[in-house]
C-alpha cells in the first residue's frame, strides 16, 4: 500500500514536536539538578602501561535523576551545550574534581574533560586557579582533556586560553585522537602535554594490522615530541600487552576498572595503591 504522504508528514511533525519538548524538559530539570546536588562524578583509573599500577583517574560526570536514574553524559551535555548551562557543569566539575583528589594519595593525578562551549564562554584559568586555591590541589596533579573539536572555531583564542592554563602548571591532553580531521594539525598550534589515542584504534588493534601500524607509529610520535601517550578503552589483556610493547605509557579502559562511584573509589584506592 502506498503510504500517504500527509500523514507520514503529520507523524514526523509530532514527532519533532515531542523531541523537542522532551528537550526543553530536560533542560529545565537540568537546571534544577545543579542546584538539587544531582550531578555526580565517577572516576575511572588511568595505570602504568608497564606495571598497571594506577596513576590517577578521569573525572566523568552523571546526573543521578530521580526518576530516569543515572543518565549518561552523551544525554545531557549536549544539552547543556546549547545554553550557559555547561559553564555552570564544567565549572562544578573542575572544582569538585580538585576537591576529591585534594583527598587521594600524593602523586595521583586527575583527568576533567572541558566541553568546547565552556571554553568559549569562560575564563578557564580562573575557574582553575580558583578550584586549586580552594582545595589546595598541586597544579601538576590537574588533567585538563580536550577534543579537537575545541580547535574549530577561533583556534587563536582557545590557544591563549590553553597556554594560560597550562602555565599554570596544569596538564593539558588531547583527548580522542585521530578521530577529527586535523588531529595532527593541532599538534604544530599547540604544546600539548599529552595525547589520548581514541579507543577506536585501540578496538581495530585486535585484528587489524593497519590499525597496529597507526598506533606505533603514534606511539613514536609521542617519543618524539615527549608527549605522553594514553590509549583508552582497553579491554583485552592482548590490547594491553601490544599498547605496553609499542612503549604508550598509560592505559584505560574496561580491563583495569570502569569508572567508580563514591562507594566504590575508596575501596579501590585501598585495594591498588600502598599507601
Ligand atoms: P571520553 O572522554 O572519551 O571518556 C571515555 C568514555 O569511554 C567514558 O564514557 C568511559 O566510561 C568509556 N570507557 C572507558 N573505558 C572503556 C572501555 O574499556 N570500553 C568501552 N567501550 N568504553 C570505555 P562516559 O563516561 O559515558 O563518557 C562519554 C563522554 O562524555 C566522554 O568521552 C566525554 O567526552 C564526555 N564527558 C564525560 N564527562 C564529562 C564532563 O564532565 N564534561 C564534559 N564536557 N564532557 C564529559
Ligand atoms: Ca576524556
Ligand atoms: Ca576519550
Ligand atoms: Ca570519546
Amino acid at each position: 500500500a502506498k503510504a500517504d504522504g500527509r500523514s507520514v508528514y503529520r507523524f514526523f511533525e509530532m514527532q519533532m514536536d515531542s523531541e523537542a519538548r522532551e528537550r526543553r524538559l530536560l533542560e529545565a530539570e537540568l537546571r534544577d539538578a545543579i542546584a538539587n546536588g544531582e550531578l555526580v562524578l565517577h572516576y575511572q583509573p588511568l595505570v602504568s602501561a608497564k606495571d598497571h599500577q594506577p596513576t590517577g583517574f578521569e573525572a566523568l560526570v552523571r546526573w543521578n535523576h530521580p526518576i530516569r536514574g543515572l543518565v549518561p553524559p552523551a544525554e545531557f551535555i549536549p544539552i547543556a551545550e546549547q545554553s550557559n548551562l555547561i559553564v555552570e557543569i564544567g565549572d562544578w566539575t573542575i572544582e569538585q574534581a580538585c576537591r576529591t583528589a585534594a583527598n587521594w594519595p600524593e602523586g595521583l593525578t586527575v583527568a576533567v574533560n572541558l566541553s568546547a562551549k565552556h571554553f568559549h564562554r569562560s575564563d578557564i584559568s580562573t575557574v582553575v586557579k580558583k578550584a586549586l586555591a580552594i582545595s589546595g590541589l598541586d597544579a601538576r596533579r590537574l588533567e585538563i582533556e580536550i577534543t579537537e573539536g575545541l580547535l574549530i572555531d577561533d583556534p587563536d583564542a582557545v590557544i591563549a586560553k590553553l597556554a594560560e592554563v597550562r602555565d599554570l602548571g596544569v596538564t593539558v591532553a588531547m583527548d580522542d585522537f585521530g578521530t577529527g580531521y586535523s588531529s595532527l594539525s593541532y599538534l604544530l598550534k599547540f604544546p600539548f602535554d599529552k595525547i589520548k589515542i581514541d579507543r577506536s584504534f585501540v578496538d581495530a588493534a585486535s585484528d587489524d594490522e593497519v590499525a597496529r601500524d597507526i598506533l606505533r607509529a603514534i606511539a613514536s610520535l609521542g617519543k618524539t615530541l615527549k608527549v605522553t601517550i594514553t590509549a583508552e578503552g582497553v579491554e583485552t589483556e592482548a590490547q594491553a600487552e601490544f599498547l605496553a610493547e609499542i612503549a604508550c605509557h598509560q592505559l584505560q579502559g574496561f580491563l583495569f576498572a570502569r569508572p567508580l562511584d563514591a562507594v566504590e573509589l575508596p575501596h579501590y584506592l585501598m585495594t591498588h595503591v600502598p599507601t
